[in-house]
């Protein structure tokens, strides 16, 4: 039998792209992966750079400042750990990406386009999570 891998995080998925955004969380921070190659920033984490093709990145600390681009309301179906109906945003973040993230305890109601966003920090049962709010 093998013996567990200490992933460092308690998220649901684990891989050898993600795991380091995760372990991030667990410190209260946003992270992307920055190519070795070129310097871009890669907020959904891959292989390898999408301009320089090349396979090597270090981790790289993010503000958690944003804008709202653009949202959904997810109604249907429920979510463990997350009330209906709750705001899913695309946000510009000030380092010039976008990120996909939750939004909840944020009445949609109140939303509006290119509003100030900050990154908070949370924990979903013993998972470390973050959601933004309004700034
Ligand atoms: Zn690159």
């Amino acid at each position: 039998m093998n013996a567990p891998v200490d992933k460092g995080h308690n998220a649901p998925c684990s891989n050898r792209d993600f795991d380091f955004f995760y372990r991030g969380l667990e410190r209260e921070e946003l992270l992307a992966q920055k190519c070795d190659g070129c310097g871009t920033l890669r907020t959904l984490p891959t292989p390898a750079c999408g301009h320089c093709h090349s396979l090597n990145w270090s981790e790289a600390k993010l503000s958690g400042d944003a804008a709202l681009f653009s949202y959904v309301v997810h109604h249907h179906p429920p979510l463990p750990g997350f009330p209906a109906p709750h705001p899913i945003v695309v946000a510009d973040l000030a380092e010039g990406e976008r990120m996909v993230g939750a939004m909840d305890g944020t009445d949609p109601a109140s939303l509006r386009i290119g509003m100030p966003l900050k990154v908070e920090f949370l924990r979903r049962g013993d998972v470390a999570a973050f959601r933004f709010r309004p700034a």
